[in-house]
């Protein structure tokens, strides 16, 4: 699918890869590229300006790791923000929301974009895959052989459909194919509304129609993935005169620019759920933005070893920092990162609860009232020594204690308490670096 947009990323960031040191300059012309790359795929402007934007902050951002280039390093990121783009934050793509039966899904899209062979194909999953007895109704009622489509479909892969009765509306056909899945006991009815070539009023009445008078759990839009921008103006403009719950992407399989999948969910709010894969009955797949990233950079090796070389770095790190604190080398620095980490991780208490030995000194934070503030009045105590001053605490006296208090704007009691609290923590240290020694601890640390 992203033939010619992967051809010209890996062409740009090749170049990259193969330098030693990048300068600034370097990674400049690289995006500029990059953007215009995103550009020629039919990707939106903003959506490819926010991107560069995004690389290139964390490029600058970023340290550098040892054994990878820094070529290398802007692969990854690169590829970390296409995976970011195409799944935003939401964890809903692949899931409906199909739990209380009959829940019904309401298929929407024009004419062309290959919505009733998706709706045969989605039907097919669910009742293959989630075991769900389906019930399949067309409301195209102006085009009877649409209608006579999904029968041919619906025997083709054994799932019912509803039967047809000759003039009836939409909406009348909607609610006879959920009274129809109440009484046959259903779990899912799936109704494939009429299309039109272009949105037009009509057709967003009547979807609109069906909506209130079927009140469905999933409203999927159907768009041809060729289509570029056009896909993503398109899902707009259903989005906002019928509301969406999710996107499904055909025509995945021709090598298009691949542009709508990359604008879709920065544009509309709304993931892809699925993506078309071809014209057979089992062509849909869940969209899988990391695996879709992958195909659009082709660069999987250089992600890969990216990976691995910042893990290693960080376990070196642990390491180095473990093996001082067992010989109770625990300074203001050590402490400030330990700070930090908690403050990512959501608070004090609930870390300290969890490591071992700790339970007690935990329950004495809770009763200090120890939460984020507290942790952020320490850092700011700590950032206000000197570099001498924190590597050695000890040498912390009255004069030093006043000025470290106020330059942090907060009175020397405050500092004793850090005081304690890091020589706490060093004696702590030094005591599990003993048990370690004697081998309890080496499961448990190692
Ligand atoms: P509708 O008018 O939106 O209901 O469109 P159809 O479901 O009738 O599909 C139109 C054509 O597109 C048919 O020939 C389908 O086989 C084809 N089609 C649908 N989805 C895909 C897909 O993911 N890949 C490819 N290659 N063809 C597809």
């Amino acid at each position: 699918m992203f033939e010619n947009l992967s051809d010209r990323l890996s062409g740009v960031l090749d170049k990259l890869t193969k330098q030693g040191a990048l300068s600034e300059a370097d990674v400049a012309t690289a995006l500029r590229e990059v953007r215009v790359a995103l550009l020629e795929a039919d990707v939106s402007l903003p959506v490819a300006r926010d991107f560069v934007k995004a690389v290139q902050t964390k490029a600058e951002g970023q340290a550098v790791t040892k054994s990878v280039t820094p070529g290398q390093q802007v692969v990854k990121i690169v590829h970390d923000e296409l995976v970011h783009v195409l799944a935003g934050d939401a964890a809903d793509i692949g899931a409906l929301k199909i739990d209380s039966p009959p829940a019904s899904i309401l298929m929407v899209g024009l004419q062309g974009s290959g919505k009733t062979t998706t709706t045969a194909k989605l039907a097919k999953r669910l009742s293959e895959r989630d075991k769900k007895r389906v019930l399949m109704a067309s409301l195209d009622t102006r085009r009877p052989a649409a209608m006579e489509q999904l029968a041919v479909l619906g025997t083709q892969i054994g799932v019912d459909t509803l039967p047809i009765v000759p003039g009836q509306d939409a909406v009348a056909i909607a609610k006879r194919a959920k009274q129809q899945a109440t009484l046959g006991g259903y779990d899912v009815v799936m109704l494939d509304t009429a299309g039109r070539l272009h949105v037009d009023d009509e057709l967003m009445g009547e979807v609109a129609a069906v909506r209130d008078a079927t009140k469905p759990h999933e409203t999927l839009l159907v768009v041809d993935g060729l289509t570029g921008q056009d896909a993503v103006n398109v899902a707009e403009q259903f989005d906002g005169q019928v509301g969406i719950s999710g996107v499904v992407l055909t025509r995945m399989d021709g090598d298009g620019r691949g542009g709508a999948a990359l604008s879709m969910r920065a544009v509309t709010g709304k993931p892809i759920k699925f993506v078309g894969l071809g014209e057979k009955m089992d062509a849909l797949e869940e969209f899988h933005p990391e695996r879709v990233a992958g195909r659009i950079l082709g660069m999987g090796d250089i992600v890969s070893l990216v990976e691995k070389a910042q893990e290693t770095i960080e376990a070196e790190q642990a390491e180095r920092m473990m093996k001082r604190f067992q010989k109770g080398q625990f300074n203001m620095n050590d402490l400030k990162k330990q700070l930090e980490q908690m403050q990512q991780m959501g608070g004090m208490q609930g870390i300290m609860g969890m490591m071992p030995g700790m339970g007690k000194l935990s329950k004495q934070m809770e009763e200090s009232g120890m939460d984020d503030s507290v942790i952020r009045r320490q850092i700011a105590l700590i950032q206000s020594m000197t570099k001498k001053e924190r590597a050695n605490p000890q040498i912390m006296q009255a004069s030093r204690k006043k000025r470290v208090a106020a330059g942090a704007g907060l009175e020397v009691s405050d500092l004793n308490r850090l005081l304690k609290m890091q020589r706490q923590m060093a004696d702590m240290m030094k005591k599990m670096g003993k048990m370690g020694k004697k081998g309890m601890m080496r499961g448990a640390l190692g």
